[in-house]
């Protein structure tokens, strides 16, 4: 691991300071995922500001509305078992529980799960040589090589990598709002915009500027987000990635006509893919078996598989339905 100097931060202002002083500098949460990535010589920070002391651990209610705010240093584990969200965001409970060990989820906090790293197999070898987003410039190794876990939407020619988390596909759905504070004070990003697509800077992840701190992240009132639920295709049930995943909240009538929907996938993209095809496709329909196959058609219309992950477009397709009708029956 290449050494690094390590400091603690006390409260918002001061680890901002401290990273603007710092530029090749990393905050350091649970460090679940970035210092798996130091040992590996894949991010190499020249400090670490311990952000843990901060006072980011609540999750309350949004002054005037039904909407919750989530502290940007809430550990997964205490999301997913709180009772606020239980009650009235179950997709995201759900999608939390499906991810990672029980272990991982006490240390994992909500600011680091936005900020996973692709779990592409060439990403964390910094001795294969063709890699864009590790190294801008080198080619991309995964495109012509084994691409299993890849993506089928939205990729561009420089990287086709997936973005690894559930947390962030629920937030998707729910159209989550991330606070931001940065040198200039503190700002709102769209979870739509929060995460990026490759394009010609696979190296970008998101739309944070270096020095930007997670503070909380806001989610919405949903009244209907009581029936959501979170689907989550993966080769071991106990612990993996998703090859595909569905968040979904619907508003439904009493003769099941689909009021409003929201949907998002996981595992496909580059970035949680809030699937608006489907929206707009089963909005004001009944929720069968026809109208919602032909949501998921139309929102796969564009996909492109590799060598190795071509199912991932059929597999995308029937999640969607068997998400969506979960949801439909629900009482
Ligand atoms: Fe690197 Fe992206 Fe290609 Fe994976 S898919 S090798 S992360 S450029």
């Amino acid at each position: 691991m290449k050494p690094f100097t390590y400091s603690r931060a006390s409260d918002a202002d001061q680890a901002v300071t401290a990273i603007a002083r710092k530029p090749q500098g990393k905050f350091l949460g649970g460090g679940t995922n970035l210092i798996d990535l130091m040992k590996m010589g894949v991010e190499t920070p020249n400090e670490l500001i311990d952000i843990n002391r901060l006072p980011l651990a609540q999750i309350e209610e949004l002054p005037g509305s039904k909407g919750v705010r989530i502290g940007a240093m809430v550990r997964n584990s205490d999301l997913a078992e709180h009772q606020l969200i239980k009650a009235r965001y179950p997709v995201l409970s759900e999608a939390l529980l499906s991810g990672a060990s029980p272990q991982l989820r006490n240390m994992a906090t909500v600011g680091g799960n936005l900020l996973q790293r692709t779990r592409c197999y060439y990403f964390y070898d910094p001795a294969f040589p063709a890699c864009n987003k590790r190294k801008p410039g080198s080619g991309c190794g995964a495109i012509d090589g084994y691409n299993r876990i890849h993506a089928i939407l939205g990729q561009s020619d420089q990287c086709i990598a997936t973005h690894p988390s559930d947390m962030c596909v629920a937030l998707a759905a729910l159209d989550a709002i991330v606070s931001v504070r940065g040198p200039k004070g503190e700002r709102e990003i769209k979870f739509e915009d929060f995460h990026r697509l490759p394009g010609n800077t696979p190296e970008r992840d998101t739309n944070l500027a270096p020095d930007d701190l997670i503070i909380a992240v806001d989610l919405p009132p949903l009244p209907f987000a009581t029936r959501s639920y979170y689907l989550k295709l993966r080769d071991r049930a106990s612990y993996a990635f998703a090859l595909v995943s569905v968040a979904v909240a619907l508003d439904l009538d009493p003769n099941k006509k689909i009021n409003a929907a929201r949907v998002a996938l996981g595992g496909v993209a580059h970035k949680p893919w809030r699937a608006h095809k489907v929206e707009s496709e089963i909005t004001g329909k009944s929720a069968d078996e026809k109208t919602l196959r032909a949501a998921a058609e139309a929102e796969l219309a564009s996909a492109k598989g590799y060598k190795y992950n071509s199912f991932k477009i059929e597999l995308a397709k029937r999640a969607i339905v068997r998400a969506l009708s979960v949801v439909a029956e629900m009482s």
